[in-house]
């Protein structure tokens, strides 16, 4: 495949470029700034598939009255060291920073606490939100799906049943976080999204169609598509595949249960019709302070890393890297050489920008 065409948007121009859209769109001035500031945090962090290229679909499910506005959390239940919170379908990057603001606090003050969100917009990329509790020294575990987002056939199906049901677990360290961070499907949806837009190639045993082949063709999942334009994952009668065999597979499995089945925001399916879609998420916060010995833990894990590090690599150009690594230099590349985009998916936010009167940079 022709290596795909980019552009390359410094990080300010496109932030507040997507600030912008999100303000002519109907979104508060803090909350554009939010959502713009997670998008493009996605894309420095090398995660295309969850950063600005979802910009035309998050208007598209506002307008449709999918998603709403400044929305804030309410309690469902609260038992102190644990609570459920309700979404009421904000935008993710409001919402789910609200309930890890919420979890944050209480572990901070108690040591511990598990909560649960159900109803959120899209959350985005969920390490975002592992890097907000590491930051207060905090640990985090996320189990996350997508109600009424069935995508991803389960370890010898051929048939979707799961979302893609991203895990992710942070660890705070004084050198910087561990983060961990994945969806449970062999690629993302955002991955298949890029690979339809130009971008980076799918593997070729990433999808599976209705007759059990291996393909990494995006038709398998979207069906037939414009170039420029939306995407729909009715379209295609194919399915990504759990990551990990069987394990990958009981893993997405669980984050049905904790993140749909126990907050209440409901599993990826049955469902007839793909419409809105909403992100549930159960949340263990754990405070290392408060556990046991912070320093010991530290220096304990420190070690521990840096052994797993020394181990020789199998291929002398690929050393050996701790969760969250990979994303740091992205980081560090993109600020310099800003954010790229693939033609197709900047023209698609280009359109978007101006079906609602803004012009691009
Ligand atoms: P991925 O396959 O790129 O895996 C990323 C994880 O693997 C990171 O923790 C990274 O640090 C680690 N990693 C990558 N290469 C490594 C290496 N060589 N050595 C050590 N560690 C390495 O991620 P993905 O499955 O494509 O997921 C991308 C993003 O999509 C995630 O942020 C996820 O939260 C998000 N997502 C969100 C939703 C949603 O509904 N909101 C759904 C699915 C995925």
């Amino acid at each position: 495949m022709a290596e795909p065409d980019y552009v390359y948007i410094p990080v300010q121009e496109l932030e507040s470029f997507v600030t912008r859209i999100f303000g002519a769109s109907g979104c508060t001035p803090v909350e554009s700034a939010r959502i713009a500031n997670h998008l493009v945090g996605a894309n420095l962090a090398g995660h295309d598939s969850h950063g600005v290229d979802r910009v035309p679909r998050y208007i598209a499910w506002q307008k449709a009255g999918y998603i709403i506005p400044d929305q804030k959390i309410e309690v469902i239940s609260d038992g102190g060291g644990f609570a459920l919170l309700d979404g009421k379908f904000g935008f993710g990057q409001t919402v789910a920073k609200q309930a890890t603001e919420f979890g944050i606090a209480r572990a901070l003050q108690s040591g511990a606490c598990i909560v649960g969100l159900r109803n959120s917009g899209h959350i985005g990329r969920t390490g975002d939100y592992a890097e907000m509790a590491t930051a207060q020294g905090l640990i985090s575990i996320h189990f996350v799906n997508v109600a009424g987002s069935v995508l991803v056939a389960p370890f010898g199906g051929k048939e979707r049943r799961f979302s893609t049901a991203p895990f992710c677990i942070g660890v705070p360290l004084p050198s910087g976080p561990v983060i961990l961070d994945f969806a449970t499907s062999f690629v993302a949806e955002g991955k298949v999204l890029v690979a339809s837009n130009g971008g980076k190639a799918l593997p070729e045993n990433a999808l599976i169609t209705q007759d059990g082949e291996m393909s990494g063709d995006p038709h398998t999942l979207y069906g037939p598509y414009e170039q420029v334009g939306p995407r729909n994952a009715s379209g295609g009668t194919g399915a990504i595949r759990a990551f990990g065999d069987h394990k990958g597979s009981g893993l997405a499995l669980m984050c049905e249960l904790l993140a749909g089945a126990l907050t209440g925001g409901g599993t990826s399916g049955p469902i007839t019709e793909r419409g809105r879609i909403a992100n549930g998420m159960l949340s263990i916060y754990l405070s290392p302070q408060h556990f046991g010995d912070e320093d010991a833990f530290h220096q304990a894990a420190t070690d521990y890393i840096a052994w797993v590090k020394s181990c020789r690599p199998a291929a002398e150009d690929a050393p050996i890297l701790a969760p969250g690594e990979p994303e740091n230099h992205r980081r560090a590349a993109r600020r310099v050489s800003g954010v790229p985009l693939t033609k197709d998916a900047w023209q698609g936010i280009l359109e978007t920008a101006a079906s609602l009167g803004i012009n691009g940079p």
